[in-house]
């Protein structure tokens, strides 16, 4: 585990992007879903990324998902795991691994949602293993 907490720079907000981050707030992560096709996407968009439908709304996720591959930035300052995690409801995110050993990750390792505050901003989704 580091011994240093690495400073998370703040997400910047839109009119698009509030409530994700209003949610996040709350410690809900948040993902897109289209009510013309029923598909899930993140992040979440206006605009259906499958079917192109405007009919999309956001829905909580489990927040559990599963490493899909990962990589550890050991040159850094302050070294830390960046991955591609597989919601438990279909889509893949790009994130963090955070508060574990990274020699012990792996692919296919279950992980949920852990929200790590920013520099004066709302707080981020990163992942840590169960
Ligand atoms: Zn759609």
């Amino acid at each position: 585990m580091p011994a240093q907490e690495r400073k998370i720079q703040a997400p910047q907000p839109n009119p698009e992007t509030q409530a994700f981050w209003k949610a996040a707030e709350e410690g809900k992560l948040m993902i897109g879903k289209c009510n013309a096709c029923g598909a899930v996407h993140y992040y979440p968009r206006v605009i259906c990324p499958f079917c192109f439908s405007d009919k999309t709304e956001l829905q909580q996720a489990s927040g559990n998902g599963m490493i899909y591959t990962y990589s550890v930035m050991r040159r850094a300052p302050i070294p830390y795991a960046i991955a591609y995690v597989t919601l438990n409801e279909g889509p893949t995110m790009m994130t963090n691994i955070v508060d574990c050993d990274f020699d012990a990750l792996r692919v296919g390792q279950p992980v949920a949602v852990a929200f790590k505050d920013t520099e004066n901003g709302p707080p981020v989704p990163m992942f840590t293993p169960t």
